[in-house]
């Protein structure tokens, strides 16, 4: 009923003092229900809040943040209802603001809905529908709205092409999340918006990768979680094929502690990273395993990939004391200084090195020499720090997930 009224504002709003007065108590009825709703969130009645949300929604300007306490509900089903009833008044808003067939393929908005202003509520209401959807184990509902989000928006803002693949693998659908993949790691597509976001699932290719794209990707590592992705799908539909191990070498070299941490068999994070980000970088290989690390812990799957040697290589690490030619036997073995750049067999070698370490350790923490001089590694996910998947990369920005 709301939306109704805004879509009515809009048309009334040049119009007599009569339809300003009309528009003035509609934004004064909305604005009273977002207070209540917020007065109940506020004190854990979310259920009651949900109603008063979705009334506050008939003002447009409110959509995110009603997509942004949904985020915060404890009971993520209610979350989800919230979203879904949001999500249609949203789209009736943007309809209004965009054209009535811009939801068609024929519109002319169609494929840039971020580009227009009012499709980006939309879209993040989309994108909160996935998260919850997944959360909620709506596996089907997290697609539908994926797919939704990159039909509309070819470039992907939202990051789905990071989401998408591993909600397809657990829906079964390994042909259409290794033809997504391989669409998003096509160097020809560099800089360009991909065909429907990705999503035209035209047949994988089975064929082992050329020299050129593996020279491509290692040096620029841009899409590490299509490449580990990939590599799922492509053992589920194949086997143990050379295309699997490449995307699988590929994945592990270009996030090394991100696969040291899957083969160690650090338990799942329990929630994404909440906080800011540094895009690709170490909070987004949280997300990547909140996301499909289970996936990863199937027993064929992960024997698979514990038993790869250029996994290993990339993996493994040599204690950093010079002299010292210890390796690690297993993922996260040794334990690292507190500054995450280097690692150690022992406390004798960290000792030893830290005369070398000294000037490159930064950090407020104490010098090694301290009472507690090493940080476990294990003890990282009980904590909502991001995880240390980037430790011994060459260089920020090049850790992706
Ligand atoms: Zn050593
Ligand atoms: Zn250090």
């Amino acid at each position: 009923m709301y939306h109704q009224w805004t879509r009515r504002r809009s048309k009334l709003a040049s119009d007599s003092l009569c339809s300003r007065a009309f528009v003035m108590i509609c934004w004064l009825l909305t604005w009273y229900s977002l207070r209540k709703a917020n007065r109940f969130f506020r004190t854990e009645q979310y259920e009651r809040s949900v109603r008063y949300y979705i009334r506050a929604t008939g003002d447009y300007d409110n959509v995110d943040m009603v997509v942004a306490k949904a985020g915060r509900m404890p009971s993520r089903s209610l979350a989800l209802r919230l979203l879904v009833a949001v999500e249609r008044i949203g789209r009736a808003t943007v309809q209004n603001a965009l054209g009535a067939d811009c939801f068609e393929e024929t519109g002319t908005r169609h494929g840039e809905f971020w580009g227009a202003l009012a499709g980006r509520p939309y879209l993040r209401t989309l994108g909160m529908i996935v998260r919850l959807a997944f959360e909620v184990d709506d596996i089907n509902k997290a697609i539908e709205s994926s797919l939704e989000i990159l039909r509309l928006d070819n470039w992907d803002h939202l990051g789905q092409r990071h989401i998408l693949p591993s909600l397809l693998i657990r829906a079964g659908r390994y042909e259409d999340a290794l033809s997504f993949c391989q669409v998003w790691m096509d160097p020809q597509f560099d800089g360009q918006a991909r065909p429907r976001g990705g999503c035209v699932f035209s047949p994988p290719s089975s064929e082992p990768l050329s020299p050129a794209f593996i020279e491509w990707h290692s040096e620029f590592h841009m899409h590490t979680s299509q490449m580990l992705n990939g590599a799922l799908a492509t053992y589920r539909l194949w086997g143990d094929c050379e295309l699997g191990r490449q995307y699988l070498m590929l994945g592990a070299q270009g996030n090394p502690g991100l696969m040291a941490k899957i083969l160690a068999q650090i338990p799942r994070p329990d929630a994404p990273y909440r906080r800011a980000r540094v895009q690709n970088g170490r909070e987004d290989a949280h997300d990547y395993r909140w996301r499909a690390q289970d996936l990863w812990m199937a027993s064929d799957v992960w024997t698979w990939a514990s038993r790869n040697q250029d996994v290993r290589d990339a993996v493994l690490k040599t204690c950093y004391n010079e002299g010292c030619t210890s390796r690690e036997a297993a993922p996260l073995e040794f334990k690292h200084c507190r500054c995450d750049k280097a690692f150690y067999c022992g406390k004798e070698c960290q000792k030893a090195h830290w005369k070398t370490h000294k000037s490159e350790c930064k950090g407020d923490h104490p010098p090694v020499e301290s009472s507690s001089p090493e940080h476990d590694v294990d003890s990282e996910d009980s904590t909502e720090e991001p995880d240390s998947d980037s430790e011994h990369s060459a260089s920020e920005d090049r850790i992706i997930w």
